[in-house]
Order: structure tokens, then C-alpha cells, then sequence
């Protein structure tokens, strides 16, 4: 088995009148984050994780913000797309941490959503998500929420779909002998 760790970053600036999307989930709070998608920094943090543990780029060369086709969309959607993008490199997720560094609002009583609405996403079990946040003491980034991810990929094993495989030949050499031996009888017939 082979691991890959990856690793994401992503800030988004505050601004009012938009619906503020964290984790694929609507927060209640004055301000949301300005972007070209729903501005889900926490999603577009994991997403690089995931696509930087396979090197295969960066959200940006797969969702460019300069496409219409992305305005105003469902993080989960990029999301969906890494998740792809490991299993095509024949990876799956072990588990994923993460870091926002935002002002407000808090995350400590959103945390338990967050990483049951994240684990859903990433088809992974809950204790396998780490949701964690700080405040911007000192970093003067009070009007920004920042992401950070880590992410470690494990090998898919071969071993169940050779299994697969092995009994669908199976299959196919008895489905065969069993044709042969409906001709057998049919031959005997005439
Ligand atoms: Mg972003």
C-alpha cells in the first residue's frame, strides 16, 4: 500500500449581503465571503489538499473563477471533482485536518455539523475529520477567513477487484461449459 499526504490553503475576504458558506454549510452570520463560487473557504482548502496529494494541480486549473460556469457555485461540486481526480490516480482518503483562522463567527458551535457535513462529502468516517479554528490574533486578517487542510491518501488495494475479476471468469467458464452442454444435448437431441 502507498500513502500521499497534500496539503491546502485558501482565503476569502468578508463581505456583507452574501450567505456565509463554510463546510458546505449556510452559517448564520452578518457577513459571507466574497468569490467567484459560493466562496467556501474550508471546501476550496481540501479540495487542494486532495488534488495536491495526487499532483495533478490546483482547484483553479480545473474550476477557473475567469468561467461563468462557476459563479456563484456549490463548493462541493470542486469537492466532488478531487475526489475523482484521487480515485482515477487509484487513491481514497484516510482522514483530513484542518485550520481556519477567522475573527468571526465562531466555529467552536458549528464544529460536530462541520464534520459530519464534511465527512458526508468526503465519504469518509467523522473521526476521520478534524475541523479546527483560531482567531487572527496579531495577523491583522480580521476581514479575511483563512483555510488550511492537510489531507493523507492510502492506496485503493487491487486485491478485491482482482477477486472481482477472478469470478467473473469463473463465471464466464461455467456460463460456457453450461452453453456447451445445452448444445451437447441439443446435438444428442437432433
Ligand atoms: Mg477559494
Amino acid at each position: 500500500m502507498s500513502l500521499r499526504i497534500g496539503y491546502g490553503y485558501d482565503s476569502h475576504e468578508f463581505k456583507a449581503g452574501v450567505p456565509l458558506v463554510i463546510g458546505g454549510l449556510k452559517l448564520e452570520h452578518t457577513h459571507g465571503l466574497a468569490g467567484h463560487s459560493d466562496g467556501d473557504v474550508l471546501l476550496h482548502a481540501i479540495t487542494d489538499a486532495l488534488l495536491g496529494a495526487v499532483a495533478v494541480g490546483d482547484i483553479g486549473s480545473f474550476f477557473p473563477p475567469t468561467d461563468p460556469r462557476w459563479k456563484g457555485a456549490d463548493s462541493a461540486i470542486f469537492l466532488a471533482e478531487a475526489l475523482r481526480q484521487i480515485a482515477l490516480a487509484g487513491f481514497r482518503v484516510v482522514n483530513v485536518d484542518t485550520t481556519m483562522i477567522l475573527a468571526a463567527p465562531k466555529i467552536v458551535p458549528h464544529a460536530e455539523r462541520l464534520r459530519t457535513r464534511v465527512a458526508e462529502l468526503l465519504g469518509v468516517a467523522r473521526n476521520c475529520v478534524g475541523i479546527k479554528a483560531k482567531t487572527p490574533e496579531g495577523t491583522g486578517t480580521e476581514n479575511a477567513a483563512i483555510a488550511h487542510a492537510v489531507a493523507l491518501l492510502e492506496s485503493i488495494p487491487l486485491e478485491p477487484l482482482l477477486a472481482e475479476d477472478e469470478a467473473a471468469v469463473r463465471l464466464g467458464e461455467s456460463a460456457g461449459e453450461a452453453m456447451a452442454q445445452a448444445s451437447g444435448l441439443a446435438k444428442r437431441k437432433n
